[in-house]
């Protein structure tokens, strides 16, 4: 149920409705739109009456919510979800608006020299958030498996140095301090999507959440898991279409890329494309960072590393620096086309090749 408060409704009035929810043994959820104030209700086991609601003063309707997710579904909040990602150093990006953001960087933060490479990189093209996996969740435990909290360290030293944001994996609740202190945006990945209480526990955070769908996780399943995100206190969440499992093999998943207008139908919540894990093939990145701009995404999330052949997970799909700066230079107009912003500036080819000769 949502109920929906005047324009002119007052703190007391969206008060006094959230307390009687309360009372109800439900729990209220205030979600500020562009005109008005709504209240979500959750907790409830089957339909609530709207009678007492509706004689409270400063509500105009009470309606039922039809879908399974609620608080992250548009019938409960038609505006979109502008998610500000921002660190105490005074760097801050909005997601979700005009503005198109790329999450670039490698697969795993390997060393030093490398992250720092491309985190310089980064800043001379005017990209915002430097990626690096930490804690790497791989499918051979005899694989590289990331230098955990030391590559924590060096993110966070290569954002200093650079004024970048950062985004990176938190893999369980035991790193998830770590993380939080490090990250200004804890990833969820692709095999924990439907950790419930890995949700729960991201949720208790005050920093934005990356979430990225499942191998074979249906949209709906993938709306419900940040529904668990968002009605246990956090609202500033980020989806991420990461390719799905399909009968194809010659690509490493599906990039199901109609999953970005359906989502945008039917979720607030912004919706970031990972091209990279979406085709496990680097060729195939450009094309599908453009097609997932043109279809309407918010954000693509790139892998980079300076020389692929001896990354130490998902070489494959990395862009060398190069063909990422090129790849930038292209999606501009193709943002431009969709009615958004792509604020690069690969177009400095000079010095950003130079920083990763
Ligand atoms: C990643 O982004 O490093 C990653 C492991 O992605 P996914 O969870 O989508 O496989
Ligand atoms: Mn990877």
């Amino acid at each position: 149920m949502l109920i929906i408060m005047d324009a002119r409704a007052n703190q007391e009035q969206i008060q006094a409705v959230c307390e009687r929810i309360c009372e109800m043994g439900f729990k209220a959820h205030v979600i500020p739109g562009a005109d008005r104030v709504a209240i979500g209700i959750t907790g409830n086991k089957g339909a609530i009456d709207k009678e007492p609601f509706l004689s409270m003063s400063g509500v105009i309707d009470a309606v039922r919510i039809t879908k399974p997710y609620k608080l992250v579904s548009r019938e409960v909040k038609p505006s979109d979800t502008i998610v500000v990602v921002k660190n105490a150093r005074g760097a801050e990006v909005k997601i979700g608006g005009d503005e198109l953001h790329i999450m670039a960087g490698p697969c795993s933060v390997e060393s030093e020299a490398q992250i720092n490479e491309i985190a310089h990189l980064l800043k001379a093209a005017g990209v915002k958030i430097l990626r690096g996996g930490a804690f790497k969740p791989r499918t051979s435990p005899y694989a590289f498996q990331g230098l955990k909290r030391k590559g924590l360290e060096l993110l966070k030293s290569a954002a200093e140095q650079t004024g970048l944001l950062v985004v990176t994996e938190v893999k369980d609740a035991e790193s998830l301090p770590a993380v939080a202190e490090h990250s200004d945006i804890l990833q969820i990945g692709a095999r924990n999507m439907q950790n419930f209480s890995l949700l729960e526990a991201v949720a208790r955070y005050d920093k934005p959440v990356l979430l990225k769908r499942g191998l074979a996780a249906t949209i709906e399943e993938f709306l419900m898991a940040a529904e668990y995100i968002v009605s246990n206190g956090n609202p500033n969440v980020m989806l991420c279409e990461r390719g799905i499992r399909t009968f194809e093999t010659y690509t490493r998943n599906t990039l199901d890329l109609s999953c970005v207008p359906v989502v945008q139908h039917l979720s607030h919540l912004p919706i970031i494309v990972d091209p990279s894990h979406g085709v496990g093939l680097w060729e195939h990145v450009a094309p599908m960072s453009k097609a997932a701009v043109a279809c309407g995404a918010n954000g693509l999330m790139i892998e980079v590393h300076p020389n692929p052949a001896e990354a130490l997970s998902d070489g494959p799909q990395s862009l060398k620096p190069k063909k990422f700066i090129a790849l930038l230079r292209d999606l501009k107009p193709i943002a431009e086309a969709v009615g958004k912003r792509l604020n690069v500036n690969a177009l400095n080819e000079t010095k950003s090749l130079e920083l990763c000769a």
